[in-house]
Parts: structure tokens; sequence; C-alpha cells
């Protein structure tokens, strides 16, 4: 049947030749997600899933949210870097992450800078002169001087972006980095077993930090007395090394929350 076999090889070219050409993609999809992130973003940005701007600063800069690891995890957890903009050491740990391999055994968000116009300008607070972790909605209090939580709970876009987020990941880990206080937060019950994982994990002493006033409107606060997770904080010293940032850290995160990569 020449006619009909030359109708079925038409119809053929057509179907097979944009789906040759599609093939690897279609394949990578269905099977190996990350694969197909990688091919499209760049060789060396295995781990991504995706990338998000949650929000912007005061003064328009995006604050970045990158996707990395297993999304069909049942363990989320979101790290968070640079809340105070001259604490951005610890920053390179998720960025690494990020750059890094593919990352299994959890649902990672990483946010290496969420004041990113405090980074810009190394300072402390955001450019309202807003220190973004006394501005959060739980135990606000009016506060002054290098600690100033805002004219009201959660009036920094900052802080609302990050709130809206967490709100909508639900994460059960969240990890905010600091520094210079050296220590993971022992403050909240909610947070005892995490925060001897990061301790060993991390090699840093486990510490009770009060913040200079018994703590009122920081991030952590919010996200344990309003969401089911578990949030922290994390203070490294004024300086990390080579060690900390590229190996001990992301490692040691990561097995923090029973992930590897
Ligand atoms: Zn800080």
């Amino acid at each position: 049947m020449p006619r009909l076999s030359g109708v079925l090889s038409f119809v053929l070219t057509i179907l097979l030749v944009p789906a040759a050409g599609l093939a690897p993609a279609a394949d990578a999809q269905g099977l190996h997600p990350h694969a197909a992130v990688a091919s499209t973003v760049s060789s060396s940005a295995g781990a991504v899933l995706e990338e998000r701007v949650i929000g912007h600063s005061v003064l328009g800069r995006p604050i970045r949210a990158w996707h990395l690891g297993d999304p069909a995890s049942p363990v989320k957890a979101v790290f968070i870097g640079a809340m105070h903009g001259d604490e951005a050491q610890p920053s390179r740990i998720l960025q690494n992450l990020r750059d890094g391999r593919t990352i299994m055994g959890a649902d990672v968000w990483v946010v290496p800078f969420m004041n990113p116009d405090g980074v810009h300008r190394h300072t402390r607070r955001n450019a309202h002169g807003v220190d973004l972790n006394r501005n959060f909605p739980v135990h606000w209090i009016r506060q002054g001087g290098s600690f100033y939580s805002g004219p009201r709970p959660a009036s920094e876009p900052e802080t609302q972006a990050m709130m809206a987020f967490l709100a909508e990941i639900r994460p059960a880990y969240v990890v905010s980095f600091h520094q210079p206080l050296f220590g993971v937060d022992t403050s909240f019950s909610k947070t005892r077993a995490l925060g001897r994982r990061l301790s060993r994990y991390l090699r840093l002493p486990r510490k009770r930090f009060n913040c200079n006033n018994g703590c009122h409107g920081t991030m952590t606060q919010w996200f344990n007395q309003t969401l089911p997770g578990a949030a922290i904080t994390v203070e490294y010293a004024h300086h990390l090394t080579f060690r900390q940032k590229y190996r001990t850290g992301p490692r040691g995160l990561l097995r923090s929350v029973g992930a590897t990569r």
C-alpha cells in the first residue's frame, strides 16, 4: 500500500522530527528533574530547581530565593543569610549549596541575602534604618538605635517578603545565619533537637542568646510562635574560615536536616 505508507511516513515525520528534537529534555524532565534544570540554567547550577524573587528591599533590590534539593521530600528547610547586612559571610555557605551538586534527602530553599540594601551598604539595618530582626510582629516593642524596630510591626518590605515566603513554604526547619556571637541558639525548646545537630555538625557551641534585652520582634520568635516548624539562629564568629564556608558549613547544614549531596 504505497499510498498509505506514504501518508504514514509523512505523519511519522511530523511526529518524530519535533519529538526527536525534544526527546532529551522530555526524558530528563520525566526522570531527572535536576538534570533538566542543569541543562537549561548552567552546568554550575546543578542543585538549582528554581529561582524566585520573594520581594524587594526598600531601595528596590530583589530578594532572591533558590529552590534546591528534592521537592518530593516531606522535609522542607529554609536557610536565610544576611538579615543583618554587615553579617554576610555565612551567606557564602548558602551560595555554595546553591552552586554545588544536586541535593538529596530534603526540600531546601536558600535566601542568601534577606537584606540586600544592608549588604550593599555594609550596615546592620535596612535602608530605613530598621533592624529587621526586631521588626517581626511577635513581642514587638519600640526600640531605637542599632535595634530600631521600625514604626510598627512588620513595617518593612523585607520583613513582609520573608513572612509571606515562610507562610507559603511552611518549612519544618528555618536556620537564620548571623555573626559574630559564635554559637547555636538554645532559647527555644521547639528547636532543641535541631540545635543539637547544628552544634555538632557545624562545630559551634550551644548558647542562649537574649538579644540584649530579652528579644522582641525577632524572626525566630515570630516563626516559632506562628508556624508549625522550628526556626533557629546560628551565629558564626567575626570571620569564617575557608573550611567553614566551603566544607563544614554546607555539609553540616545539610546533615542537620537529613540531606546530603
Ligand atoms: Zn545578626
